[in-house]
């Protein structure tokens, strides 16, 4: 059975196309800039990448694309094949825990969570009515990124403020990266052999956050209100004092919208450093002895060693620290500066084993009191299973 797993953005479409229950990747690829001119599509099959420059007018432009893709890579022979579509979709609120098959009363209620998350919810329902239109046979099925953190108790989940602000607007923590770190807690479960295991899933990519996890569930984690909380990350500030903003206003005559954007997208590695937001060219200034970039790379190192060490306490103890997403997968010094740091709790690092990218392995030395694992995250195929649970 073929199932699609969808992320839709404002100017782009990711997909991946599954034979279920095999979980073998058919075919993959990704459009982007829809919308905005200067369109181009990849498409990865049978371990071949074929790249097209192509107008993208939308997003139903885009989807009849990829179906006319399925026909012509011979993928599928009809339509009916595909049995369900998976959609990413960011925030779920407090209504979604589990991911829920897409009817008109779900679009309603995503529609009215865009409040929540204005630049993610509105282009994911555009992916949702596309799909909807394009494969009217096959089951649309929404997940959430913020579903797996419903399981946070109130005690993590609230912010010391005013109590009406969290019943009359839903202020408090709701977490993102759920569909990775809920596949971390599972996968290393399952290496662990102990299903109910404490872990410590770091996704730290562009984003960033860091989820404790016990007995499968999200107990705590780093990001808010908003993807803009907890962590240092490639150009979002993670969490601040919040007076910084009226204070940084009245000094330069920007506005809140212009302040917002530069806590978004000029600061952390990007807004320390003054060079980039890619740990790559931080690394590489780092190597050449640049001091910002040095002084960004243990400001990073420091917000995420103070997040592990607070889940330790927290879960009271832990049996894993797993490394995931684009940094944690691909940069053995930033997983090399961290474990470091962690040694007051035991954790010891395999330097060798630690020379790996994007591959499952695990880092640190037999003594280390916690194991430490690479375990690259796979979001596409837990909104694959979900679909797939629902047929
Ligand atoms: P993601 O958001 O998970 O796709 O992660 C993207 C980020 O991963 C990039 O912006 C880089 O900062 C980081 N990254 C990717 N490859 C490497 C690498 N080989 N070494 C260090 N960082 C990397």
């Amino acid at each position: 059975m073929k199932i699609l797993s969808v992320n839709a953005g404002s100017s782009s479409l990711k997909f991946q196309m599954y034979e279920m229950p095999e979980e073998k990747v058919l075919i993959s690829g990704t459009f982007e800039r829809i919308g905005i001119g200067g369109g181009m599509y990849t498409i990865k099959i049978n371990g071949e990448k074929i790249k097209k420059e192509q107008e993208l007018a939308d997003h139903s432009v885009a989807v009849k694309i990829l179906i006319d893709e399925l026909f012509a890579n011979n993928v599928i022979e009809s339509l009916d094949e595909i049995k369900g579509v998976g959609h990413r979709i960011v925030h779920g609120g407090e209504k979604y825990a589990k991911s829920v098959v897409i009817d008109d009363d779900v679009i309603k209620t995503v529609t009215e969570l865009s409040d929540l998350a204005p630049l993610h919810n509105p282009a994911n329902l555009i992916g949702v009515k596309t799909f909807m239109e394009s494969i009217p046979n096959a089951i649309q099925v929404g997940c959430f990124d913020t579903a797996f953190h419903q399981t946070m108790e109130k005690c993590e989940f609230l912010y010391p403020v005013p109590y009406e602000w969290y019943t009359e607007y839903g202020v408090r923590k709701y977490g993102f990266h759920g569909m990775s770190h809920n596949y971390i807690a599972k996968r290393a479960g399952e290496i662990l052999g102990n299903p109910n295991a404490k872990i410590i899933s770091c996704h730290i990519g562009n984003g960033g956050s860091l989820c404790a996890i016990a007995d499968g569930k999200s107990i705590d984690t780093s990001m808010g209100f908003t993807p803009n909380a907890g962590l240092m990350m490639g150009s979002r500030s993670g969490d601040i004092d919040s007076t910084l903003i009226p204070f940084i206003m009245n000094k330069t005559g920007k506005s809140l919208d212009e302040v917002i954007n530069d806590l978004n997208k000029k600061s952390g590695y990007l807004g320390v450093s003054g060079i980039s937001s890619d740990s790559r060219d931080i690394e590489d200034a780092a190597a050449e002895g640049n001091e910002r970039a040095i002084l960004a790379q243990n400001m990073y190192y420091e917000k995420i060693v103070n997040y592990i060490a607070e889940y330790y306490l927290e879960l009271g103890g832990a049996d894993a620290i797993v490394f995931t997403a684009g940094v944690g997968e691909n940069s053995k010094l930033t997983r090399k500066a961290i474990c470091d740091k962690l040694a007051p709790l035991g954790v010891k690092l395999d330097e060798e084993a630690n020379n790996v990218r994007g591959e499952e392995k695990l880092i640190s030395a037999p003594d280390s009191t916690v194991k430490v694992y690479v375990i690259p995250t796979d979001e596409e195929v837990m909104i694959a299973r979900d679909t797939y649970s629902f047929i």
